[in-house]
């Protein structure tokens, strides 16, 4: 199994496996937890948080939702005991969400109760559109019952998501705000890259004003760019 330290499209998933570790291998941290673990100290010494994230959605049986559920308990009790400037990032699918809602969900509750015991915090990844409802209210349901441990991620590229922000704003808003990197159809998502990234810095202005803690997802210097200003422009206003 690898672990990673940022999110791989499930496109991945149909490629030979050399061919997907020489594209992905910026983003891995190695192969085992103790790879993860090293890598995410280096990390740290260099002033930089991490995330942790276990690759592999496409899971067949329940049995191996629970597998991935053991491993990401494993993951939080080892941020702990190292302690890890990190947190860990999971997949809802990877937990059992296309076999088993109620299963999917006792699985991250049982990471979440575990992280909020340790004082420490899990974002659970946006997958494609048919997960987004099932995620949104997992992250509902669990932020008020470990509030300030559990976050989600939102996608700019999907025309729902500044209403999601609206509906979301009745409690404690923390996001990761990425662009979004499945292949949705037009009736769910914008298509024109400039569009994307009106909505991005639309999405973040909004989630500023309202009060949100965001992480900011994205290598793209005119988002950073935007960021940046509307960080100045709230520090100042
Ligand atoms: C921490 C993290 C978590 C994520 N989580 C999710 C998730 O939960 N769900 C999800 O759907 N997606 C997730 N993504 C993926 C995200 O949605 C985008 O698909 C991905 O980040 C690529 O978009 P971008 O914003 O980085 O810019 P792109 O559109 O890929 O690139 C825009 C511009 O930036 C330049 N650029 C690209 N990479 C670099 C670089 N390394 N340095 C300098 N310039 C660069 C390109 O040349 C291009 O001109 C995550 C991404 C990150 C970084």
């Amino acid at each position: 199994m690898s672990l990673f330290n940022a999110v791989v499209s499930k496109t991945i998933m149909h490629v030979p496996g050399p061919v997907v570790g020489f594209f992905a291998k910026p983003y891995i941290a190695g192969e085992t937890l103790e790879d993860s673990v090293n890598v995410t100290k280096d990390l740290n010494r260099q002033g930089i948080m991490a995330t942790i994230d276990i690759l592999g959605e496409f899971i067949k049986t329940l049995d191996e939702a629970t597998f991935f559920k053991n491993h990401c308990l494993e993951i939080q009790k080892a941020i702990n005991r190292e302690g890890l400037d990190a947190n860990l990032s999971l997949k809802p699918t990877q937990l059992g969400l296309e076999l088993d809602k109620q299963a999917c969900f006792d699985n991250i509750r049982e990471i979440v109760a575990l992280a909020a015991s340790l004082k420490n915090f899990v974002r659970i990844d946006m997958e494609d559109v048919t997960t987004t409802d099932d995620t949104l209210d997992f992250f509902r349901r669990l932020r008020e019952e470990f509030p300030g441990h559990v976050g989600t991620v939102l996608q700019a590229y999907l025309r729902r998501t500044s209403r999601d922000i609206d509906a979301l704003s009745d409690g404690l808003l923390n996001f990761r705000l990425c662009k979004g990197i499945y292949n949705e159809p037009r009736l769910h998502a914008y298509k024109d890259p400039a569009v994307i990234n009106n909505n991005y810095t639309y999405c973040l202005e909004k989630l500023f004003q309202k009060k949100a803690y965001v992480g900011i997802a994205t290598h793209d210097e005119k988002l950073v760019f935007e960021a940046l200003r509307l960080i100045d422009a709230a520090r100042s206003g």
